[in-house]
Formats: C-alpha cells, structure tokens, sequence
C-alpha cells in the first residue's frame, strides 16, 4: 500500500472497490429442503408437475354437469341419483354417468363429464339421490390444474433467496433436497487492547467486546458462517501476521477497531504488512468514517471503526454488499422513501447514516443516543436514514431517504 492517508471515498464507490475485487467461490452444496432456508438457490428450480396436479373441487358439495341442472331454482328443484363418493385422496374413477351427479370433497378430484361443483348448502340429500335448488354454471367451484402453477414455470431461478414461501412451493413438487451456494466464510476480528474476557469482572479501562458478536450474530442472520476470532491487541506485527492468515483462508476478513488517526491506530499498516492491496482509506459518511477496504488474491479485508454503531452501519454499507456477492444474490441494499415522524437537530457537513425505525412510511428517530459509540439507541431500530451531505436539521414531515436493515 503506497501511504495511509485518509480518504473520503463516496460509499457507492467504496461498495464498488470491493465488490470488484472480491471472487466469489462458487462452492454449492446439496442440502435438505429445510436447511434450504435463507439459503441461495445456485441452480434454477423449475416446476416438475403442475399445481394442483388435477382439477379438483373447491368446497363440499356436487360434482355434475351443469347443463344437467341448468332448470334447477328454489321453487323448481332438480334431483339426481348420486353414483359415487370422492373425498380427498380418492381415485376419481371414469367418466360420471349422465344423468348422475357425485357426492364430491375439498381437493377431490373432479371426474371426467362432470364440469361443475354445487355446494351442499344449496342442496338436499337422502344419501342416495341429491336434490338442487339452484343452478350453476360450467365450471363453477372447480380449480383447474395447473391454475397455480404450471407444469415447466421456473419457480426458484438460481439466484433466488430462498424463503419460507420457496420452501412451501419447492415442498409442493415433492422436491426433497436443493442445491445452494455455500454459506460464505466469514472470519471477524474485534481488535483493541481494551477488549477484555466476559468470563472476568471488567478492570478500570476494560470493556467487553460488543461488535464481535453483534456482527457475527448479523454474520449468521444474513446466511453467513462467521468465525468469531479473539480480540487482537494493538499491535501491528501481531495484527499483520493474523491477517495475512485469515485472508489466505476466507473471502471477507472483518475487523473492528484500530483503523482511525490515533497513536495506537495499526489496521492500515497491519493491512499493509499482510500483504493486501489498498482499496479505499476513508469513506465520506458518518458513522465509520475511516473504513478501510483491502484486496489479496480476490479476498477482502474490511477495517472497521470499533464504534459498535459505527462498525453496526458500516457493515450494512459495506460489508453486506460483499456478503450477496459471495452468496450469489443481488448486491443493492433495498432504499425507500418515507417521511420523519420527527426531527434530527444536528446538521450534517458529511453524509450521516442515522438509526430509525421505520413503520408505514413513517420513520421515527430515536430521541437521543445518536452517538457512534453506543448501541443503546439502536434497539428496535430497523432502517438507516441516509442523510445528504450538506443538509441542515431534519424536520417532522421531511421526505428521506432510508436503507432497510
Ligand atoms: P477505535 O475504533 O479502536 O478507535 O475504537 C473506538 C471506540 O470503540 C473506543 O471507545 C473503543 O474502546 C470502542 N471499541 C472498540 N472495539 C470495540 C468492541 N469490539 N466492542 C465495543 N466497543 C469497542
Ligand atoms: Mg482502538
């Protein structure tokens, strides 16, 4: 790396860096459906029946042809002998003999000539014959095959995310196992000499590591596999010589702290003693503003300040883009416009990322807590409102602009 001057690349710039340099290994692995979920499909999944696979009846009623009633009304009943019984699971047999009509369930199969359902409120019956006080037109209360889905639609394209609704439309073509991308491999390094044991009482000067696991927990929620090192000192040999390890073995190599201007700061030069190659120093945003982005033979080393807010916004900025890269899916974090509930007294020189959380298009701010330091305020929160540079306070009603968590 030439030299550790601190930049302000633009965030879009920044996500462009990494994922430029970053190479996906595209490892896929076959799993049960189940585990499919949150998982990314790395080939398409195409219908391989049509759904539902008959036509069949809609409610409990009559199954007939619907000429064969076309006079039936309350003063004017039609009656019919009743020539067979299907409920679900049945086999719907041959054709319905003319003239006949069949006791008929929920999700029953329709039989051949029948080309309509009455149902049994507007009828009477004596368990032999069937009476109808109404009449119905063709095809009334029956779902066709394939109305859902037909047979050959692809129904999860490589790509695709899979969620609970997949997995539901995956189960309904009997598909038992699918193949994914593997999880991507995540190693997080918290970093600092102050970072002390949760198995000890904190000393004066001690503080537990909050980020480590507040990022290997979104790690996981995000459909990584993250590997949550021990806290690293400060110290820039030491440093170096962890991260030249971990990016020969993972793709994104996460730390947190260390990567500002102060006297005990060694991410930069850690970074450049392992070898990697400088992608940005600097963002041009707040919180996080000294991110840094490093390559090494396609894997990525992103510093992050040890600001757990900090290191929680910048991770959704940059690093969640590089997580969709490496698992096969859309990189764009999903943007909408909503309106302040209330205001943000602080003007903003730089571009600033401020907790929220958003409900119906309304997005409330914390009252206090804006801070980089703390997490107290974030709880509950569910969006970043991304506030231009240059803007003065924001006010109750404001349009912005907010990145979902
Ligand atoms: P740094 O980015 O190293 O300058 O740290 C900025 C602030 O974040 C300092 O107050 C650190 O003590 C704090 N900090 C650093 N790492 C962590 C961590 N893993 N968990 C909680 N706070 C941290
Ligand atoms: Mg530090």
């Amino acid at each position: 790396m030439p030299q550790r001057k601190r930049g302000q690349t633009p965030v879009e710039q920044a996500v462009a860096l990494i994922l430029q340099a970053l190479d996906v290994p595209k490892t896929t692995e076959k799993v049960p459906l189940l585990q499919a979920l949150g998982r990314v499909a790395a080939q398409d999944v195409c219908a391989r029946v049509a759904q539902p696979p008959f036509d069949r009846s809609a409610l409990d009623g009559y199954a007939l042809r619907a000429a064969e009633i076309a006079a039936a009304g309350p003063k004017t009943p039609v009656t019919l002998p009743i020539s067979r019984y299907l409920c679900a699971g049945s086999d719907p047999g041959g054709p319905l003999e003319p003239g006949t009509a069949a006791r008929i369930m929920t999700g029953a199969p329709i039989p051949a000539g029948a080309d309509c359902v009455l149902r049994q409120e507007d009828t009477k019956s004596d368990g032999q014959t069937v009476t109808f006080y109404a009449q119905v037109a063709a095809k009334a209360n029956i779902c066709f095959a394939g109305e859902d889905i037909a047979p050959g639609k692809c129904l999860a394209p490589a790509g695709t995310l899979l969620d609970e609704v997949y997995l539901g439309l995956l189960a309904g073509q009997g598909v038992q196992t699918v193949q994914v991308y593997a999880k991507p491999r995540v190693a997080l390094m918290p970093t600092g000499d102050e970072l002390y044991s949760p198995d000890k009482p904190l000393i004066p000067g001690k503080i537990y590591d909050s980020n480590g696991p507040m990022l290997a927990a979104r790690l996981l929620r995000l459909g990584a596999e993250p590997t949550l090192l021990a806290a690293g000192p400060d110290d820039p040999a030491a440093l170096g010589r962890k991260l030249a390890e971990l990016l020969e073995a993972y793709p994104l190599v996460i730390t947190t702290g260390g990567v500002s201007v102060g006297d005990r700061d060694y991410l930069p030069q850690a970074a450049e003693e392992a070898g990697a190659r400088l992608l940005f120093y600097g963002i041009d945003a707040k919180p996080g503003t000294p991110a840094l982005a490093a390559e090494k033979n396609g894997h990525i080393l992103l510093c992050l300040s040890g600001n757990p807010f900090a290191s929680f916004a910048t991770f959704e900025l940059l690093a969640r883009p590089a997580l969709a890269k490496l698992q096969g899916t859309a990189p764009a974090p999903v943007r909408v416009k909503a309106t302040l509930a209330n205001g943000f007294e602080k003007a903003s020189p730089l571009r600033r990322f401020v907790r929220a959380k958003l409900v119906g298009g309304v997005v409330t701010l914390p009252k206090g807590g804006h801070f980089s330091g703390g997490i107290g305020a974030l709880v509950g929160c569910n969006c970043l409102v991304d506030v231009p540079a240059g803007s003065s306070a924001l006010h109750t009603g404001d349009e912005v602009e907010v990145i979902l968590l």
